[in-house]
């Protein structure tokens, strides 16, 4: 199959959360298995000089943007082994800036003209591209305007063969939602304005207009596919997804084990495997040392690494660490976000040293030792569409402690489902108390050798792995590719 991905972020070259992993590990794998694979994005600052593979391509754009016309270049970074071309979107003035979406905690203020030029020059390039992509997969609101382009060009400006398009939701909260005085930049006429497609109680929403014109949709993870259709985790647009209910499905996210691997990391300074943990030891000590806690081996250590969102649970962590810290546990997090909740972990960190340690910021490496260095792994996320970081715990023998929602609910199992694959710990209601009482299951937990390592073998052999993913998107394509 030929396909064509586009997305706002892609590991390695710009990122924020698991849409960035997610769509980069996608592109590599469906290559692997022989696809024809190109991938488009924004070419942020700093992109280029840290990858001088990145090549001008012989491309100009020159689009309409609302009154104004706006040009950009294109880049291309090609792959000897592999049928994989990625391509950055070069227009200076949109992405040539310090944040992705925004800086201070504050939005860019023209996002719509951004994202509005970034989704026609997807369908330039899906368009033109000599080699013809056999569908268009975009993700997340940021390209949501691509389905709708690409059926008004087909309409209206002679497009017979145009692909299909496949929509993939990483999380419902965010949707791009702009007045409608911005409608104007997508120089479509009002016909696609109304309830039923672009509008939005009079605005627009960008994420509805993906859902309403994409041919099929999928969210990453089944449970999510089954909470995004209620009104409790629909963020409002759950009845136009109740509509689209056959066109969509729940594929949950694979783990890219070439980076996230426990032998031969470079973030690792010891590795270790399920025959062998004694490399984890090590890494707990190094990691004590490294956020400048006491180093012992007997207190059990748990982490976690998030945005500081209200999505991720922050307010009952918060609340649930400032009575269990009375214990004797260690606590590392690594988190940036939000300035109230980077002030309430500062302060946590201040109340307890020597028991709670916070990193504010992002940090790769770090994020790999605090997954290999801990013992366990909080995770008690509000909602979860799919969630990476419980997937990459159970791969380093970390035990992660999840409320059951979305993809944290299938991909963590408890022992109260099973005692043979328990690999985690879960709990549903939302509230500190649920949350210290997983703590405290886990307390127990550290204490019972046995049963600990029983817990960690399992989570190290659970297989996450990307093949399985990537042939489940396949099998989506070829539900809307004609003639496959
Ligand atoms: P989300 O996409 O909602 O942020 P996920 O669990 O799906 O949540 O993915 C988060 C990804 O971002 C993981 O790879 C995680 O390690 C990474 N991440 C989040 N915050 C940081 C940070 N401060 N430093 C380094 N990596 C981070």
């Amino acid at each position: 199959m030929k396909i064509l991905l586009a997305s706002s972020e892609v590991h390695p070259y710009s990122k924020s959360g698991g849409l960035a992993d997610m769509v980069g590990a996608l592109a590599k794998f469906l290559a692997r298995t022989g696809n024809q694979v190109g991938l488009i994005t924004p070419l942020y600052r700093g992109i280029r000089e840290k990858f001088p593979e990145i090549q001008p391509f012989d491309w100009n754009l020159d689009l309409p943007l609302g009154e104004s016309r706006v040009q950009a270049g294109v880049c291309v970074r090609h792959f000897e082994d592999l049928p994989l071309s990625i391509y950055f979107v070069d227009q200076p003035q949109f992405f040539n800036r310090a944040g992705l979406y925004g800086e201070g905690g504050l939005d860019y203020s023209d996002n719509a003209e951004r994202f509005t030029f970034f989704s026609k020059a997807v369908v330039n390039l899906a368009r033109y591209l000599p080699w013809q992509p056999e569908l268009v997969h975009i993700h997340d609101w940021q390209a949501c305007l691509v389905p709708i382009l690409m059926l008004h060009q087909k309409l209206h400006e002679q497009w017979a063969t145009k692909p299909p398009t496949c929509l993939t939701i990483h999380n419902m909260a965010y949707q791009g939602s702009f007045p409608s005085s911005k409608y104007g930049l997508t120089n479509l006429p009002l016909d696609y304005f109304h309830p039923g497609g672009m509008e939005f109680y009079k605005g627009l929403n960008f994420l509805k207009a993906g859902i309403s014109y994409a041919d099929i949709i999928t969210t990453v993870s089944p449970r999510y596919a089954r909470e995004i259709t209620t009104e409790q985790y629909g963020c409002a647009l759950d009845g136009v997804l109740r509509n689209r209910q056959n066109a969509l499905a729940g594929i949950l996210n694979g783990v890219d084990y070439d980076e996230w691997k426990t032998v031969a990391n470079p973030y690792l300074a010891h590795s270790f495997s399920v025959d062998d943990l004694s490399g984890k030891v090590a890494n707990k000590a190094d990691l004590q040392q490294e956020m400048g806690l006491p180093v012992n081996p007997e207190v059990p250590l748990f982490g976690t690494i998030t945005r500081l969102t209200d999505q991720k649970g922050v307010d009952i962590q918060l609340a649930a660490l400032e009575e269990m810290l009375a214990a004797d546990l260690q606590f590392v997090l690594l988190g940036s976000g939000s300035s109230v909740w980077e002030r309430g972990y500062r302060k946590l960190a201040m109340r307890y040293p020597g028991k709670c340690a916070v990193r504010l910021g992002f940090d790769q490496g770090l994020s790999h030792r605090i997954e290999a260095g801990c013992d366990f792994y909080l995770m008690p996320s509000r909602f979860e569409p799919c969630g990476l970081n419980q997937m990459y715990s159970l791969r380093y023998g970390t035990v992660p402690i999840v409320r059951i929602t979305g993809g944290l609910d299938d991909s963590v199992t408890d022992i109260s489902e099973s005692l043979d694959d328990a690999d985690g710990i879960k709990f549903l209601e939302y509230s500190p108390r649920a949350l210290s009482k997983g703590i405290r299951k886990a307390l127990v937990l550290y204490k019972d050798k046995g049963l600990l390592e029983h817990y960690r073998r399992n989570g190290i052999a659970k297989d996450f792995s990307w093949d399985r993913t990537a042939a489940e998107y396949e099998q989506v394509y070829r539900r809307v590719i004609p003639g496959l």
